[in-house]
Formats: structure tokens, C-alpha cells, sequence
């Protein structure tokens, strides 16, 4: 019986570790890969993580992980696909069959990529769609490549394709970006990025990569590669029967972590919450952290 079960080893789990640990109660991060659920490791440049300007995310992600594993916490690489309450807190079962035991949970796996779902985005998986700049981007050099979203991953992404592309089209669904309006200038200012907005993609072709992107203005873009950036998608499904979910899908919980099953608390981007960042996933670890001390020591 562990005291704490983290599931998730973004900033989010890894400082919730610290926490944990430093309060002198037993700690294990379960994750589904190497710092599998951190997206910041996709992020090629971070200037708003206070102290670390400019470094990159997968940079970052190893100094706190060091700073983790200095300390001791015991990290588990399994996925953890069902989760039933106990007499004594909760049973977490992996996906090898093994079961855990723990006093409480924070739960803290992030959201995954959603994709584009028109004709041809299943098919050139893989094959010309990426969904990170900074880890395929290098395959793209001297290439032109589309970017569709207007969040801050799209307009991130598209900067960072335009040092090495050709070309870099920015498509964005309306008029209006939500990404932030620093980057977008620099993006507005680069010759070789030119945005189209208020368009969506309509089909992606090829024969054997991408070639062309479809988009329902009639406009055909000729293209190697198809970077997607609409967004996240809270990973909830194996939860839905035990706690309370927003209508998107994200755990309902306010900056401690609690959620409404006691002794199962939240942290990071699957919490419902305004702003997304590693910053604030990191702060909701420590809240959370906090809160399943308390919990146990009450
Ligand atoms: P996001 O902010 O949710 O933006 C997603 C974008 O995709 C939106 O512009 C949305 O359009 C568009 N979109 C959604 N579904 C679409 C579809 N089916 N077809 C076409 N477009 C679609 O997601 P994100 O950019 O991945 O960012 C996630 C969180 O991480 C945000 O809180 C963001 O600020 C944060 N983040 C921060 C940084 C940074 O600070 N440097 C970097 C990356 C991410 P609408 O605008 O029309 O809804």
C-alpha cells in the first residue's frame, strides 16, 4: 500500500512527487512512457518558465525528472487503465495485469493530440501528418508544410518551420487567433509564412506521402508535410464512472486538486482550469500534492 500513487510524469506529476516525498510519505509515478505524459517535452523553446529562458521543453522536462530522481522517487513505466475505490483508498490496475494499492491518487495524465478526422488524415499518419514541430520538423527541411490551428502549439510550431522549411502555411479555422499575439507579429513579418484564415481542411491526398491539403475555401495547397495543432484532448475515458467530469471531458477541480471522490485528486492540464502551461501544471502539483498530505496525515 503506497501513500501516494502519481499517475503521470509531466511537470505536473513530477512536482507533485517532490512534494510528496519531501513530506516523507511513500511515492511512485507510474508512466506510461518516459516522460510520456509531459507534452512540454514536444515544445522546442520555452520563454515563459521563470529562470529557464529559452531552454527547450525536453530540456526542462530532464532537469525537474533529475531533481525527482535526486530525491528518490521510484518511477514505474506501465500504463494504468482502470481505477477502482477501496476500503482503504484505491486499487490501480495496469495494463500488464498488475495491480497497485495506494491511500490516494493524483492523477495528472495531460490530454493527447486531437486529430484533423476528414478524408485522408488516418491514411498519412505518420506518412507527412505530425503533430510536433520540434521532434519531426528536421524531416522537413528546405520543404514546404502546412500548420493547421490558431492556439499557441500552431503558432509555435509554425515559427519553428519556418527557420528550416521553404515554405510554412499557418490555416487557421476563423479570423481570430488564440495563440499569443507576440508570435503571431513574427509570423506576420516572415516572408515565407503565409496565413490563411477562416479555412478548414477538407481532404489530405496523396499517393504514397502527403502531397496536397484540401481546404474548403477551394484553395489547394501543395505540400510535404501537415503539421496538426487543434488541441488536446483530456485523458478521462478510464475515469468517467469514478469522479466528476466537465462536459469536455476535463476532471472538475479547483486549484488543490480535489476532485469529487475523496483521496483522488487532479493536477496539470486535465484539470479544468483557464490557463495551460507548464508553469500552472507544476503549481496545480504541488496544490495537489498538498491536499493528499493532508488527506493523509488528517
Ligand atoms: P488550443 O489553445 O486549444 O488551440 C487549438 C486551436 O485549434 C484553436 O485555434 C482551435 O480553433 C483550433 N481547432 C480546434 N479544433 C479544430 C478542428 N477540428 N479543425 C481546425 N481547427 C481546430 O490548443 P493548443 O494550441 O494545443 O494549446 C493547448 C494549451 O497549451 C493552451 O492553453 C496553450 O496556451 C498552451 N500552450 C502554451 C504554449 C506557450 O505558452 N508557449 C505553447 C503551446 C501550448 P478556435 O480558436 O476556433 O477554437
Amino acid at each position: 500500500m503506497t501513500d501516494v500513487l502519481i499517475i503521470g510524469s509531466g511537470p505536473a506529476g513530477m512536482t507533485a512527487g517532490i512534494y510528496i516525498k519531501r513530506a516523507n510519505l511513500d511515492v511512485q509515478i507510474i508512466e506510461k512512457e518516459y516522460e510520456g505524459t509531459g507534452q512540454m517535452a514536444e515544445s522546442s523553446r520555452i520563454d515563459n518558465y521563470p529562470g529557464f529562458y529559452g531552454i527547450s521543453g525536453y530540456d526542462l522536462g530532464e532537469k525537474i525528472r533529475e531533481h525527482a530522481e535526486n530525491l528518490e522517487i521510484e518511477f514505474l513505466e506501465e500504463e494504468a487503465v482502470a481505477f477502482e475505490e477501496t476500503k482503504k483508498g484505491f486499487l490501480v490496475i495496469l495494463e500488464s495485469g498488475k495491480t497497485l494499492e495506494a491511500k490516494t491518487v493524483i492523477y495528472t495524465a495531460g490530454a493527447e493530440h486531437r486529430k484533423l478526422n476528414v478524408p485522408g488524415s488516418d491514411t498519412f499518419e505518420n506518412k507527412g501528418i505530425s503533430y510536433c514541430a520540434s521532434c519531426d520538423g528536421a524531416f522537413y527541411k528546405g520543404k514546404d508544410v502546412v500548420v493547421i490551428g490558431g492556439g499557441n502549439s500552431a503558432l509555435d510550431d509554425a515559427l519553428l518551420l519556418s527557420e528550416t522549411c521553404n515554405k510554412v502555411y499557418l490555416v487557421h479555422r476563423r479570423d481570430k487567433f488564440r495563440g499569443n499575439p507576440g508570435t503571431l507579429e513574427k509570423l506576420e513579418a516572415k516572408e515565407n509564412v503565409e496565413i490563411i484564415r477562416n479555412a478548414n481542411v477538407q481532404e489530405i491526398k496523396g499517393t504514397k506521402k502527403v502531397e496536397t491539403v484540401l481546404l474548403d475555401t477551394g484553395v489547394s495547397l501543395e505540400v510535404q508535410g501537415v503539421f496538426v495543432a487543434v488541441g488536446t484532448i483530456p485523458q478521462t475515458e478510464r475515469l468517467k464512472d469514478l469522479i466528476e467530469l466537465d462536459e469536455n471531458g476535463y476532471i472538475k477541480a479547483g486549484e488543490d486538486g480535489v476532485t469529487s471522490k475523496p483521496g483522488f485528486f487532479v493536477a496539470g492540464d486535465v484539470r479544468t482550469k483557464k490557463l495551460r502551461q507548464i508553469i500552472t501544471a507544476a503549481a496545480d502539483g504541488a496544490n495537489a500534492a498538498d491536499s493528499a498530505i493532508h488527506y493523509i496525515i488528517r
